[in-house]
């Protein structure tokens, strides 16, 4: 199977998915869309009320928020892969529970090592915790971090940003940086394709040599 069939396949799964109790209220899931071979991929909380009616992610205000950053950098939604780590709507848009995010996590496994892509970029605490459960996102956002060859990048969620002038400054100059990484992720050894169950532990932060690196 290609990485397109994967992926398609996944999403198969997650629209007949009965695995956490996400699955009773959801009116469609929200698999997450972007090109198989993304170089970029962003990975937000959950779906939302016009996500949940769509089966498609990021479609309404922080959506259309999350559009505005990337066309500040050049880039545009159909050019990088969008998804969320849990992928029915959690009722009244309440937070995803450890449950319903550990069931789910699979499905984002394979989408990402379907697509391996250079640069992930974390929205929000909840993906952040992925790979850096004990960070603060206030502290750490912004900064990149090479997690088996693939460079992590958190940042605040578009949905906290848009109503909170600090954050939505800081989301700004995150996102003007993309180019700085995309640099960066391209001058290193392509991501390794793994068992992304395995992330976490190994990190370096930001002006460290990239794990990668240090296995040539
Ligand atoms: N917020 C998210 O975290 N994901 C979406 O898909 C929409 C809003
Ligand atoms: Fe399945 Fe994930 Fe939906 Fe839960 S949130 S029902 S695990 S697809």
């Amino acid at each position: 199977m290609d990485k397109s069939e994967v992926l398609k396949e996944i999403a198969e799964q997650v629209s007949a998915c009965t695995k956490c109790d996400l699955h009773h209220s959801r009116k469609n899931s929200v698999p997450g869309e972007g090109p198989a071979d993304a170089g970029i991929m962003l990975i937000g909380e959950g779906p939302g009320f016009y996500e949940n009616e769509q089966g498609r992610p990021f479609v309404g205000a922080s959506g259309q928020f999350l559009i505005e950053l990337l066309q500040g950098v050049g880039l545009s939604r159909e050019e990088v892969f969008i998804t969320n780590v849990v992928k029915c709507r959690p009722p009244s848009n309440r937070d995803p529970e450890l449950d319903e995010l550990t069931s789910c996590s699979s499905y984002l496994n394979q989408q990402i090592e379907a697509i391996n892509p250079h640069i992930i970029i974390t929205l929000g605490r909840f993906s952040m915790a992925r790979y850096l459960p004990h960070a603060r996102i206030s502290k750490v956002h912004g900064q990149s971090i090479w997690v088996k060859g693939r460079l992590i990048v958190p940042m605040f969620h578009p949905a906290a940003a848009l109503h909170q002038p600090s954050l939505r400054t800081s989301i700004k100059h995150d996102f003007s940086r993309i180019p700085e990484w995309v640099e960066k992720a391209m001058q290193a050894k392509p991501p390794e394709v793994e068992d992304e169950d395995e992330v976490g532990g190994k990190t370096s932060f930001e002006g460290d040599e990239p794990v990668q690196l240090s296995l040539f």
